[in-house]
């Protein structure tokens, strides 16, 4: 379960549209940042630009997937999006019980 650093991250928040991924990883930097979240990059990671480049502005695929673990309680969380048709996707804990909230614009 969630602890008291990433219970605010435990939400299911819906990435419609670029301005909603943008938010989306803007958080996850900021969580890195402070040193709540850690990146976890697969074995063979599906994504060709690396989640800091993103956040630093660099442009996304036309499908991401990015995970990050807490770093107080091992909660995992993941971004993913289909961003090339536009279907868009999540950031959300991949535990659906630690889901705390929905959030769709
Ligand atoms: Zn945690």
């Amino acid at each position: 379960m969630a602890c008291a650093r990433c219970k605010d991250l435990c939400i299911r928040y819906a990435v419609r549209h670029p301005h909603e991924l943008r938010k989306a990883i803007q958080i996850g930097a900021e969580n890195i940042a402070d040193g709540t979240l850690g990146e976890v990059v697969p074995d063979s990671p599906c994504v060709s630009v690396s989640f800091i480049e993103l956040a630093k502005g660099a442009a996304w695929d036309d499908y991401i997937e990015y995970h990050f673990r807490c770093l107080h309680c091992d909660e995992i969380f993941w971004l993913h999006a289909e961003t090339y048709h536009g279907s868009g996707g999540y950031w959300e804990p991949k535990d659906s019980k630690s889901i705390r909230e929905n959030i769709t614009n």
